[in-house]
Order: C-alpha cells, then structure tokens, then sequence
C-alpha cells in the first residue's frame, strides 16, 4: 500500500513524502546524514538530546500535575504597522502549515516509527558512553593570539594489499598535522577520517573540507580556480534576536555584517542555488527582500518552511503565539551567472513555493538538511558543489565554513558502524 511503501523510502532516504500535504516532508536528519557516513553513523540519542528525553515528555510536563505555567501577557490587540505585517506573514503561512501538520498527524504509521524511535533512543546504551570532559570551545581559541599555531591530526588508515595478491587488507595509519585555524582542512580520500585536536576526537567526512576563521578571513574561501565555485550555498547566519539563551551558545552580528557575504564570488559560474535562514522578525525579513539579497545579486524565488515536531508528531508550541513560533523559514534565491544553462534557469522557475519541512530538532539551532528539497533544482554539472556558510558540522562532499565547523563532528555525537 502506499503509506507502506513510503515507510519504506523513509527508512532507506530519511525522507517521508507526505501524500496530499502540497509536498509536505517529514526529515529524520539522522537518518539523512548517515547515508554519506561509512565508518561512523550519527547517534540519535545525541542529535536528538533535546526532544528524545526519556520520562514525561514536554507536553506532558504542562498541565495536569496542577503546576500550572505562567501565561504569557496577551498581545495588546492593536498592532504596530510591522507587527501587523508580521501577523498577516504568519496568516498567510499557516493554511500550508496547518495541511502538512494535519497530514503529518494523519500518516499513523510513520507516527508509530517515530514513537518507536523515542524509545530505542531513550533505552540506547550509547546514551552513556558519551567521551568525558568538554570538548575545546573553538570560537573561544580562535580568537586567541595563539590560534595560528593550533593544529589538528588527520589520522589517514590506509589500506595495503598483503603481497601475496591474497584479498586481506592490512590497515596502517598515516598522519598529516596541519593548522586548524585560517587553513583550508581536506579529506580528499573516499573514507570518513578520524581527527585529534586538544584531545578530542572528531569526525571528517569523506571529500569534504572545512574552513574555520571568523568573519574577516572568509574572502579565503573564495576559489581561485574557474570551476571550484559553488552551485548550492546555504548560509545560516548569526542573526541578532536578544535571546540570553543563544547568547550563551554562540556570538552574533549585526545585519549590516551579513551585506559583504561574498556570495556571487562564491557562486559557480553555471548559477548557484542559495539557501538562507532568518527567524520571525519582520525587521529582518525586510532587511534580506530589500536589502541583503539585492547587495548579494541574488533573486528570490521561493519561501519554505521548516515545522518544528516533538516526537509524538505534536507540534513544539502552539501555532499561533506571537513572539514565538513552532517554524523557521528559509528565503530560497539563485545567482544568476552567464553560463548559466538555459533548462536550469526554467526549473528553478517552477520551485514551488511554501513547502513545509517537519522534522524534531536537534541542539539549541541546529538546522535540518535541505537538499533533498531542492536537489533537482541546484543548476550546473553533477554532482553539485556544495557549500555551507556558517556551518557547525561537516557534509560529505560539501565545504563548511565559519567558526566552528567542526562543533558537532565530535566524537559525542557519533558511534563506530
Ligand atoms: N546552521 C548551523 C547548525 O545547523 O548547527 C547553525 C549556525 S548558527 C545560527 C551561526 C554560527 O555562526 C555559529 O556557529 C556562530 O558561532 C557563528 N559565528 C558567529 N559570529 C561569527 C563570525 N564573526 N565569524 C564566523 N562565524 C561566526
């Protein structure tokens, strides 16, 4: 039956297709990024750390132990002119948000999965058996005088026939020791590599590389050759939003910062698909339509929408409250470049607009893979070059850049396959 066959594609792809939901999709972005590991695979009970919690869940924990949580002050019913544009933006998403929940609630047999999911992450043995102390800040030691003399180990495992022309392998382990700062760091080789800095071992996915600096270094990343440029770039900025909670995780910027991305110089010249995430504010929706995407030459083409699910299938906070929404929106754009082909200029016409992404978080904003969205729709040769701008973890076959790209390639957050 179809739903059956859909369980299916999602437990080999991570994608779950949302029959009559105006392409809804449900992501498992564990299951998503484990199909480019080979020798590592991502632990679900540490992506998914914040909304796997064993014991009650959080939509248990409100009511009915006669705790009752304080409610917020009722918005005042007379907007100002931008919190009304904010509201009729909200109005406008929500009948294609409330389709993809209502499909999302309707598909039982996915809900069962994921309720199964909970579970085996709840009672995995690799809940504890995460590696002991903390893992070194590198926003913290990149801005140390010393950062420049920092350096990481690759560990290469090579793999030499025995001489006997017999099928055994015996592996041996070459070291490459190289900067971890302002240094452009590559496994050019088909395997996941195992790296050292500071005693903490990390992850580096097969051809992908990172390119951790702040800011000021990022015209490095810039290729010098003509077809190393990009045609999918995804950029997930620090925007400023006030919360104390993001402050303690990581630095923001003021959007002025944002106008001198280097985006068309990193664009391939077959045309580049960009990817942007911005909150709710409605200062800085206006801030990227009139504003950051003009400076950037790129041209909008799409809105979607990323729906924030607990794992029960229930949304993390109710739909409509004002100053806090269960989504995120990702403005999609292209750079349009001379030799861009034709063909693709006319699909990334036909992207549909409004599509909804539900997955179950992960860390305190950490994004769900996108691609498998927008994949037919990236112009250029196959495969793609990807890259993505202020990332805190490492792609197979992508380019990471910013200033901890290497946050959530910890050992922490991976098992041995
Ligand atoms: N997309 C990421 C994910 O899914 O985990 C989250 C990115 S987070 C919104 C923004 C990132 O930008 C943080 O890692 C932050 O440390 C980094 N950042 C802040 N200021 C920076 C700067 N001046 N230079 C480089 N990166 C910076």
């Amino acid at each position: 039956s179809e739903p059956r066959r859909s369980l299916s594609l999602f437990l080999e792809s991570g994608v779950y297709r949302l029959e009559g939901s105006g392409g809804a999709v449900f992501v498992d972005p564990v299951r998503v990024l484990n199909r480019a590991l080979a020798r590592f695979s991502i632990s679900p009970s540490a992506y998914y750390s914040r909304f796997f919690e064993p014991g009650p869940s959080e939509a248990d924990r409100g009511g009915s132990n006669g705790r009752k949580r304080k409610r917020r002050a009722r918005k005042p019913l007379v907007l100002n002119d931008r919190e009304r544009v904010a509201a009729q933006r909200h109005q406008e998403a929500r009948p294609f948000l409330v389709k993809a929940h209502e499909a999302l609630v309707g598909a039982t047999e996915l809900r069962s999965l994921m309720l199964k999911m909970k579970g085996e992450v709840a009672t995995a043995e690799d809940r504890k058996l995460a590696p002991p102390g903390v893992p070194p800040s590198f926003i913290e030691l990149g801005r140390l005088w010393q950062a420049p003399l920092y350096e990481i180990t690759l560990n290469f495992l090579q793999e030499k026939p025995t001489g006997d022309g017999g099928p055994s392998i015996i592996h041996s382990k070459e070291q490459k020791v190289i900067p971890i700062f302002n240094n452009l760091v590559h496994n050019g080789t088909k395997d996941d590599l195992e790296a050292e800095f500071l005693g903490s071992q990390y992850v580096i996915p097969r051809e992908s590389c990172f390119y951790m600096s702040d800011l000021q270094q990022i015209h490095r990343m810039i290729p010098v050759e003509g077809d190393a440029h990009f045609h999918f770039i995804v950029i997930d900025p620090p925007w400023e939003n006030g919360s104390a909670q993001q402050k303690s995780r990581y630095p923001t910027l003021p959007n002025k910062y944002f106008l001198s991305l280097p985006v068309q110089q990193l664009a391939h010249r077959e045309g580049a698909l960009v990817a942007l995430w911005v909150t709710n504010r409605e200062k800085l929706r206006n801030f990227v339509e009139k504003e950051l995407f003009p400076a950037w030459g790129v041209k909008f083409l799409a809105t979607f929408y990323w729906l924030k699910v607990k794992s029960d299938g229930s949304l993390i906070c109710d739909l409509d409250l004002f100053h806090h929404r269960p989504y995120e929106c990702i403005l999609l754009g292209f750079c349009d470049k001379e030799g861009m082909d034709p063909r693709d200029l006319s699909r990334l016409s036909t992207i549909q607009d409004k599509r909804v992404l539900m997955s179950v978080p992960g860390d305190y904003s950490r994004k769900p893979p996108l691609e498998e969205l927008v994949l037919e729709y990236i112009p250029g040769t196959k495969p793609a070059r990807c890259v993505e701008l202020f990332a805190r973890d490492m792609r197979a076959g992508w380019y990471s850049w910013g200033n901890e790209p290497l946050h959530f390639q910890e050992m922490r957050y991976f098992q041995k396959r």
